[in-house]
Parts: C-alpha cells; structure tokens; sequence
C-alpha cells in the first residue's frame, strides 16, 4: 500500500480521498476548509496544520484543485511544495487546469527531481463517489504505469492521452462537448415543456431516440425528473457553473492556439458565462435551463 499526501477536498477531491482509504492506502489529507479535512479524518486519514507537513512522507501527492492559478501557488508559488516533496515522487495532479501551468509545473518540479502527470477526470460527483471516474493522463510512459494502480483505486478508465498537458487537452475537448450536449439538452426540454409536455415524458422519449445522450441517461436538468441528481436539489453539489464556464475558456484559448473553429463551443461558452454572471456560478452546471425559462 502507498503513502500518498491528498489536498483539495472539495466536491471531486473529497470522495476521491476517501476511495483511496478505502483501498488501504495511508492517506494524508489538507483543504482550506477545516469541515472538508474533518470528514476524511473521521473515515483513517491523517493531516497536519500545514500542507508542507502532509506531503514530506508521500510517495504520490495527488491535488484537486479548482483552477490553475490554485495549482501552480500550491506546488511553485512562495514557499511552494516544491521545497517539501521527496526526490522521486510522483504528482498527480487531477485538477482541470490550462496546459501552459501543466507544462511550467512539470518542469520546475522535474528540476527538482520530482514527476509529475496531469490526470484530470470526467465522470462528476457520482463517478467520484463510486470509484468509477475517467482519467485522462498527460505524462511519460513510465509516469503513467507507475500513477496507474492509484487511479485504479478512484476510477475505472484510465487512459494515456501522450505527454504533459494531453490529459488537459483531452478533457477541454470532452467538456466542450459536454457543456453544447447541456445547453442542447435544456433547450430541448424546455421547448417541450413550453408545449405541454411532462419533462419525464420527453425525457424518456428522447432517452429512447436519437437525441440520447449522457446528460439525459444520468444528469437530468429538470427538477424531478431523476433523483440524487443537483437538479433535484436545487442545483447544489455536483459540477459548478464557474467551473465550468472556466473550463470552456480554456477550450477556447486551445481553440485559439492551434487556430481551430469552435462555434458550438464559443457559444457554450458565452451561455454559461452569462449564466455564471447572473448570480448562478455557484449552482450546478444543469441550472443552465433556468435561462431558457420563460418568466
Ligand atoms: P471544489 O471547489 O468543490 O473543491 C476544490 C477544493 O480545493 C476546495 O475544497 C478548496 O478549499 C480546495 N483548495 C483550493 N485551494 C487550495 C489550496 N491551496 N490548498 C488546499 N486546498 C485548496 O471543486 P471540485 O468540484 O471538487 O473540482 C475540482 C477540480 O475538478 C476543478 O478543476 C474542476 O474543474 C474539476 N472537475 C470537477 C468535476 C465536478 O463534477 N465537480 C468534474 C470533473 C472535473
């Protein structure tokens, strides 16, 4: 079993962690949030007053982080991690971020001698909570085989996408996606509902025909339709409309970067900006169909 430092207990991290327990690894865990550190506390991990403490034992540090601002300050910002990690472990930084900090991250941290693989995740709370997450990893091969049996503990598809920073382009690409399939999905619903229909009527209709997609089958927008889902709990928990609205930024500054022609995102992108601005950033992601409602 592997001693392994967790910090960033949040939505995603919180479950996370606590698989990794549950696996029987000795697990260290710190958040800013004392509530968040108590919980992992009460389930065998350890934790200390400062983060530097935590990791000085790890032979991987997994972070999950909500941006890369947050990344880069924990691990080579003042008096960053950096100082404290041993020699020879392995970061795995799960947190979706921009390729630019992966890659300014990575190297610092390989001049010090320690590895470092980006594994952002796809699969929501749910998938947190059940060991069931994608991985999506950017790193060498040797790097990968070693983070592998780790994020086996919290997930059930792991893949290699290349070297530092795929693993972030692969999850903008997928998030892109997932934000057009969710705006798509609330408008859809709400024109029927506009007409008359029951949204667990339409819902299982189109479930059933060619608009299926992953947002019906498992994160349904409207209130009722599906339980233990945010929707059906006033858009609390689950995935935020800030961070999703900073994850479709990111996809257009790759967009920009290689000069490729994103409308549908860019228009996702504008939707759950507004929506994020309209006082909603802190609710689920789903809460977008309120902006589709007639008032
Ligand atoms: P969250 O805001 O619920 O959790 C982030 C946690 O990080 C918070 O508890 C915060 O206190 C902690 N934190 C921030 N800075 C810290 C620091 N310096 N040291 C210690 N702790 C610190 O966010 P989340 O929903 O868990 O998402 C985390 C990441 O995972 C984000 O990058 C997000 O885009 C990504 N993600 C989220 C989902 C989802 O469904 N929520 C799905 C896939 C990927």
């Amino acid at each position: 079993m592997a001693n392994i430092a967790f910090i960033g207990l949040g939505n995603m991290g919180g479950p996370m962690a606590s698989n990794l327990l549950k696996s029987g690894h000795q697990v260290a865990v710190f958040d800013l949030f004392p509530e968040a550190v108590a919980k992992l506390v009460s389930e065998g991990a350890s934790t200390a007053d400062k983060v530097s403490e935590c990791v000085k034992d790890a032979e991987f540090i997994v972070s999950m982080l909500p941006a890369g601002k947050h990344v880069e300050g924990l691990y080579i910002g003042d008096d960053g991690l950096i100082n404290y990690i041993k020699p020879g472990s392995l970061v795995i930084d799960s947190s979706t971020i921009d390729k630019g900090t992966v890659i300014k991250v990575s190297t610092e941290l390989a001049n010090k001698d320690i590895n470092f693989v980006d594994a952002p995740v796809s699969g929501g709370v749910g998938g947190a909570q059940a060991g069931t997450l994608s991985f999506m990893v950017g790193g060498n091969v040797a790097d990968f085989n070693l983070a592998k049996p780790i994020l086996e503990n919290m997930g059930k598809n792991i893949f290699h996408a290349g070297s530092h920073g795929a693993g972030q382009v692969a999850k903008v690409c997928n998030n892109m996606l997932l934000a057009v399939l969710m705006s798509g999905t609330a408008e859809a619903l709400q024109l029927g509902m506009d007409n008359g229909l029951d949204a667990e009527v339409l819902s299982d209709i189109m479930l059933q025909s060619s608009g299926r997609n992953w947002t019906l089958e498992v994160y349904n927008p409207c209130p009722g339709v599906m339980e233990n889902v945010p929707s059906s709990n006033d858009y609390n928990g689950g995935f935020m409309t800030n961070l999703m609205a900073k994850d479709l930024g990111l996809a257009m500054d790759t967009a920009v970067q290689s000069q490729s022609s994103t409308p549908m995102g860019a228009l996702a992108r504008n939707l759950f900006a507004l929506h994020a601005g309209q006082g909603n950033g802190s609710k689920d992601f789903s809460s977008i169909i309120k902006m589709f409602k007639k008032t």
